[in-house]
């Protein structure tokens, strides 16, 4: 990269532009502002000519569409509509014939360090027998199938198998807990369930299979037929007659090919739930077409991916980074990338750079909470700090899931890009598909802490609560004004929530995306401010307050009542704060510890340990207006540790702001 042009030294002031360097624009697919302007301008000009050009470019169709936007039916949205296509067959099947199908697709490495390699036609024999073993347990088009999978080779086969016999995946995170998965597999109706008897992480075997025999055994799970285990490890899990079977014993005799079934553009890839602002968490369906164009163009601009590249995405494949840019946009790019089973602080928190060094690794993507986190550790102790390891492969650098301060994108920037690489933070939600907002490497000048500008075709803006543009400057919450084709489809079983939570009347049709957000005055650069609805953001992973108040008041024996709120947390960006009123006097001292903990360990048994609150305040009661709704601004202040100076005039009992203020 070029010297930032208005170097400043402090890393507090965020007014420094790196624009690309002259060799990486030239490189580049998107070679400077004037290439993005001319795409914008494209979509600007004919917006379904756009679109349909990107979409016969880089998605092979069985049948061709010949309808680009249907908007009959607003706000379901149907892109490419008469087309056919199937997913798998254009992350595989398309790169048979061509050198890539000889290219190493995944480099595995487990939590222990061992190394796996396959290559794309590997893959593909071996995509093809899980998806005739699924066929062999009954599987069909149109099935859902729930996983619950380590982040291994396995666990992107058990995906890609799915869609390639048109069976929806729901995949759910390996850290949640029986009950979330439970629900899970009531909600979207699931036939079969992929699993492994345990997952490494960190050194540790933990249990998988054993939380799926929980999940099944809470109830309402009568439509599985089925559970598929992958052997991690050699240690033996509980096996139901009949319904369990090994991937060893299902996989034995079948063959490694299996004809990818076409699909309808608009049939439902996956559906992946994420929490919402009200208790439920929502399953979001996606769409084939539209999801895998944008899959593989993403990668292509966004990581500006060359064949030599060794791409790395950190996610897991249980949140949608691991969907788009783990299992399926690398591979329908063709691409080489590391997939990775551990945690970045095991053996030691220099475990990443070791691995970039180790495998060549050469576009890197992360997530703010991580960088944070070995930032902290590569202050406090000299071995693991980045500099032991040669990252002279990498070129460039990702963002993803949660704002990235300043001060973090600087250490990023010149740690581990050795100020040559450029960093992409990418803003975009699991509703979105792919990318939205984000810097073009080899085009956009990059602002420490900004996602830059839209993606060309993404009408991304900023409005007031009638949907009236704001002026650059002012904040305002963020929309998308024309439908996208990777974009949500449904919410899977509720299209009225879906219709009102993502296209309130008010806001002129425009898909709202839930977060505020402020453009620059000089460059109109987005940066986002945060979320505008009770979900949470901790460590990239979106939390509804709703979701874990509703955990906490089901332990009915203890609980009266709860709220949640979240407050800025150094490492994890939010954290979550529950002020909680027991059925029993307030406590303090070592009981109030004990209990405590014990809300917490119930949280992470209810919903997994991600959604454990870091502070837990008891009270008498919660501050309350005359009506009775909880005034949460007031308790985000006392999280906060905030003076209140909020007016207070409405409420019913002021007195309980001073108590939960000095209560921890
Ligand atoms: P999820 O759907 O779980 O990926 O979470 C999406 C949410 O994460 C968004 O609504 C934002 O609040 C936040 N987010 C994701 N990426 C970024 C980013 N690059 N900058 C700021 N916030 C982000």
């Amino acid at each position: 990269m070029n010297a930032p042009t208005n170097a400043i030294e402090s890393v507090l002031v965020e007014n420094r532009v790196f624009p690309p360097s002259d060799a990486t624009q030239k490189a580049a697919r998107v070679s400077g502002m004037a290439a993005y302007e001319a795409l914008c301008a494209e979509a600007d000009k004919d917006y379904e000519g756009y679109w349909a050009r990107l979409a016969r470019e880089n998605v092979v169709w069985t049948k061709p569409f010949t309808q680009v936007l249907d908007q009959s039916n607003a706000p379901f949205f149907k892109w490419f509509a008469d087309g056919e296509l199937n997913a798998s067959a254009n992350c595989l099947d398309k790169h048979i014939g061509t050198p890539v199908e000889n290219k190493t697709a995944i480099i595995f490495e487990a939590d222990g360090g061992e190394v796996t390699k396959v290559t794309y036609k590997e893959l593909l024999a071996r995509v093809s027998q899980f998806a005739n073993a699924l066929k062999a347990r009954g599987v069909q088009k149109g099935d859902r199938v729930l996983i619950y999978m380590p982040m291994t080779i396995e666990g992107v086969v058990a995906m890609q198998a799915c869609a390639r016999i048109g069976a929806t995946h729901s995949v759910v995170f390996g850290g949640f807990s029986a009950k979330a998965v439970q629900e899970r597999i009531v909600d979207v109706g699931a036939s079969a369930v992929v699993t492994a008897n345990y997952q490494m992480r960190g050194g540790k075997e933990l249990p998988l299979k054993a939380i799926v025999d929980d999940a099944l055994a809470l109830g309402g799970c009568d439509a599985v037929k089925t559970v598929l285990v992958y052997e991690r490890t050699p240690t033996a899990c509980a096996m139901v007659a009949g319904r369990d079977i090994t991937f060893t014993e299902a996989l034995a005799g079948q063959s490694t090919e299996c004809p990818a079934v076409p699909v309808n553009a608009e049939h439902p890839l996956f559906i992946l739930y994420t929490s919402g602002s009200t208790g439920k968490p929502k399953g979001v369906q996606h769409s084939t077409g539209g999801y895998m164009l944008w899959a593989r163009q993403t990668v292509n601009w966004t990581f500006d991916m060359k064949d030599s590249d060794v791409f790395w995405c950190t996610a897991d494949i249980g949140w949608i980074t691991g969907h788009t840019y783990v299992a399926y946009g690398p591979l329908s790019a063709g691409a080489t990338q590391i997939v990775f089973e551990g945690v970045p602080t095991f053996p030691n928190a220099g475990r990443f750079w070791q691995m970039i060094e180790r495998h060549g690794c050469t576009v890197f993507y992360t997530a703010p909470t991580a960088i944070r986190s070995l930032i902290k550790a590569a202050d406090s102790d000299e071995k693991v700090h980045p500099k032991n390891w040669n990252l002279s492969s990498l070129r460039i650098l990702g963002s993803v899931g949660e704002p990235i301060n300043p001060e973090a994108w600087m250490w990023y920037y010149k740690h581990i890009g050795g100020e040559r690489c450029p960093i992409v933070d990418t803003f975009w939600q699991t509703e979105n598909g792919g990318h939205m907002i984000t810097p073009l490497p080899g085009a956009t000048p990059l602002v420490p802490g900004s996602c830059t500008l839209p993606l060309p075709g993404i009408t991304a803006a900023i409005v007031d609560e009638s949907g009236n543009d704001m002026p650059h400057g002012a904040g305002g919450i963020l929309v998308v004004k024309k439908p996208w084709p990777s974009m949500i489809r449904n919410i899977w079983g509720d299209p009225e929530r879906f219709k009102k939570s993502y296209f309130p009347e008010e806001l002129k049709g425009y898909y709202l995306a839930g977060d505020g957000a402020v453009r620059s005055e000089d460059r109109g650069y987005f940066r986002i401010t945060g979320r505008i609805d009770d979900v949470l953001n901790v460590s990239g992973h979106r939390m509804g307050t709703m979701e874990i108040e509703s955990a906490l008041v089901s332990k009915t024996d203890l609980v009266a009542e709860a709220a949640v709120v979240g407050r800025p947390d150094d490492l994890t960006g939010e954290a979550i704060c529950a002020f909680v009123v027991l059925k029993r006097p307030v406590p303090t001292g070592e009981e109030a510890k004990a209990l405590a903990n014990e809300l917490r360990n119930w949280v992470a048994k209810e919903i997994g340990p991600i959604a454990k609150p870091k502070d837990i305040r008891f009270g008498e009661n919660l501050p309350k207006t005359r009506s009775g709704k909880i005034m949460r601004r007031l308790l985000r202040s006392i999280a906060k540790g905030e003076a209140i100076t909020q007016d207070t005039s409405t409420l019913e009992n002021p007195a309980i702001l001073e108590q939960l203020a000095k209560t921890n």
